[in-house]
C-alpha cells in the first residue's frame, strides 16, 4: 500500500484519518465551564483532586432514541442525561431538544446547574438532558414518541429523590406532562415530583411558567439599582436577544417595571423601535407567526446589530456562545443580564470587564426557573400547594439574597459578578464534599 491508496481528506491531504472536526458549540461551552471552575478553584485554594472531581460529571448516559416518523420511516437520534454532582441533594436540571445538542453541551449545562443550585441555596446537585432533534420539524405525536422513548431509556437515572428533569430549550409543560406520565406508568402510581415545570393540572406550581423571566427582571432591577449610579427602571433602554420562553416574558416584565424595551431578536430576525416596543403586541405577533420578524410597529434590524445597540441593558436569552471576542468590543450596553446559560465566552468576559460592562451571570440571573422548580417539588412532596403570591415572595427572597451575596463578595474581593457567583457556588459544593468525606 502506498500513500496514494489513502483517500483525500477535506483539507486536501491523502490520509486514512479524516480531518478532525472543529469544536462543536457544546465543546466550546464545556471548555468555558471548565475555565470558570478552574478560576474559582484557584480563588478558593481547592486541591487538585477535588478540582478534578468537580471538573468531571459523576454520571453520563448516552442513549439511542428510535423514532417512528408519521410516514413509517424509522429514525434514530441521540439523547443524553448527565448528572454532574450529587453532593448537596438530588440532581436537578432541564431537558433540551435541539438539533445541535451533544454530550459536551449537556455536561457544561449540568455543571452550571450544580453551581446555580448551590449559589441560590436550594438542596440539589446539577444535571441536564438533551435530545438532538429539532422539535419544529416533528409533529406533536412524533414529539410525544421521542419524549416517551428517551425517558424510558434514562428511566434508571431519574426519580423524585434521584434526578428531577424540567423544561429547557425546545421543551415545555406538555413535554413534562409526558415525562411524568411515562415515569408514573412504569411506577404503577402517579409520581408528580419526578419532573418540575408541569401543567398546574398535574401538580405544577403557580408561577413556574414565568419564573426564569421573573428572576431575570429581579436581577436586572437589582443590578440597575446598585450599579451605574442607582438607575431607576423608568426609561432604561433594553435589548433582548432571544424571544422564546425566557426572553419574551423577561421583556414583558421589564416593560411592566417601566423599562423601555427597544429591540428584540429571535431565530427569524430582529426589530427595533427607539421609543419603545409594545411588548404585549409583539408577543401576540410572534405567537401568531412564529417570529418577531415582520412586526409592523418597528424597524427591521440584523440579529448581529442587536447586540451592539446603544442601550443600557442587554439581555442575551438565546443559546451559548453569543457574545464572543469578535463582538464584545462593540457591546455598548453598560449591563448584560444573562437569561440564557453560557451566552458570554470567557474571552468576551475579559473584554467586557475591561470596558467597564457589568455582567450579571447566568447562574444568578436565570436561577428563577430552578428556584420555582424547587418550590414545585417541595409542594409535590408535601402534597400541598401555595398561592401565586406565596411563590413569588419566596422566589424574590432567594433571588435577592443570592444577588446580595454575589455583589458583596465581588466588591470585597475585587471580582466580577461571575467570578464571585462561581466562588460561592463552587465553594458550597466543595464544602459539602469535605464534610461528607470520600466513600469508601
Ligand atoms: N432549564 C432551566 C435552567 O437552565 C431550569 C432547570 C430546572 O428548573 O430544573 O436553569
Amino acid at each position: 500500500m502506498t500513500v496514494t491508496d489513502f483517500p483525500t481528506t477535506a483539507s486536501g491531504v491523502r490520509s486514512p484519518i479524516p480531518d478532525l472536526p472543529a469544536p462543536s458549540a457544546g465543546e466550546r461551552a464545556l471548555a468555558a465551564a471548565r475555565f470558570q471552575l478552574a478560576e474559582a478553584s484557584r480563588f478558593l485554594g481547592l486541591d487538585d483532586g477535588l478540582h478534578d472531581m468537580l471538573a468531571t460529571p459523576r454520571r453520563s448516559l448516552t442513549v439511542s432514541v428510535p423514532v417512528r416518523r408519521e410516514d413509517g420511516r424509522l429514525e434514530v437520534v441521540q439523547g443524553h442525561r448527565v448528572q454532574h454532582n450529587l453532593s448537596r441533594g438530588p440532581a436537578k436540571g432541564g431537558i433540551r431538544f435541539h438539533p445541535a445538542t451533544d454530550l459536551a453541551e449537556v455536561t457544561a449545562l449540568a455543571m452550571w446547574m450544580t453551581w446555580k443550585c448551590a449559589l441560590v441555596g436550594i438542596p440539589y446537585g446539577g444535571a441536564k438532558g438533551g435530545v438532538a432533534v429539532d422539535p419544529a420539524t416533528l409533529t406533536t405525536r412524533e414529539l410525544e414518541r421521542v419524549t416517551r422513548r428517551y425517558v424510558n431509556e434514562i428511566l434508571p437515572l431519574i426519580g423524585p429523590e434521584k434526578d428531577i428533569p424540567a423544561p429547557d430549550v425546545g421543551t415545555d409543560e406538555q413535554t413534562m406532562a409526558w415525562i411524568m406520565d411515562t415515569y408514573s406508568a412504569n411506577a404503577g402510581y402517579s409520581v408528580p415530583g419526578v419532573v418540575t415545570g408541569k401543567p398546574t393540572a398535574l401538580g405544577g406550581s403557580l408561577g413556574r411558567a414565568g419564573a426564569t423571566s421573573r428572576g431575570v427582571q429581579i436581577a436586572a432591577l437589582q443590578a440597575l439599582a446598585s450599579t451605574e449610579g442607582a438607575r431607576s427602571p423608568e426609561g432604561t433602554a433594553i435589548a433582548v436577544q432571544g424571544f422564546g420562553k425566557v426572553g419574551a416574558l423577561a421583556a414583558q416584565y421589564l416593560a411592566d417595571a417601566g423599562c423601555r424595551v427597544v429591540a428584540v431578536s429571535d431565530a427569524g430576525g430582529a426589530v427595533v423601535r427607539p421609543s419603545g416596543l409594545d411588548v404585549a403586541a409583539l408577543r401576540a405577533h410572534a405567537a401568531g407567526t412564529g417570529s418577531v420578524h415582520g412586526y409592523r410597529d418597528a424597524d427591521p434590524l440584523s440579529r448581529d446589530e442587536l447586540l451592539e445597540l446603544d442601550v443600557d441593558v442587554l439581555v442575551p436569552a438565546a443559546l451559548e456562545g453569543m457574545i464572543t471576542a469578535d463582538n464584545a468590543p462593540r457591546v455598548r450596553a453598560r449591563l448584560v443580564v444573562e437569561g440564557a446559560n453560557g451566552p458570554t465566552t470567557p474571552e468576551a468576559d475579559l473584554i467586557l470587564a475591561g470596558n467597564g460592562v457589568t455582567v450579571v451571570p447566568d447562574i444568578l440571573a436565570n436561577a428563577g426557573g430552578v428556584i420555582v422548580s424547587y418550590l414545585e417539588w417541595v409542594q409535590n412532596t408535601q402534597a400541598y400547594s401555595w398561592s401565586a403570591g406565596e411563590v413569588e415572595v419566596k422566589l424574590r427572597d432567594l433571588m435577592e439574597n443570592a444577588y446580595r451575596a454575589v455583589a458583596d463578595l465581588a466588591a470585597e474581593r475585587d471580582l466580577t459578578l461571575r467570578q464571585a457567583a462561581h466562588a460561592i457556588g463552587v465553594g458550597r459544593v466543595a464544602e459539602a464534599h469535605r464534610m461528607r468525606g470520600l466513600y469508601p
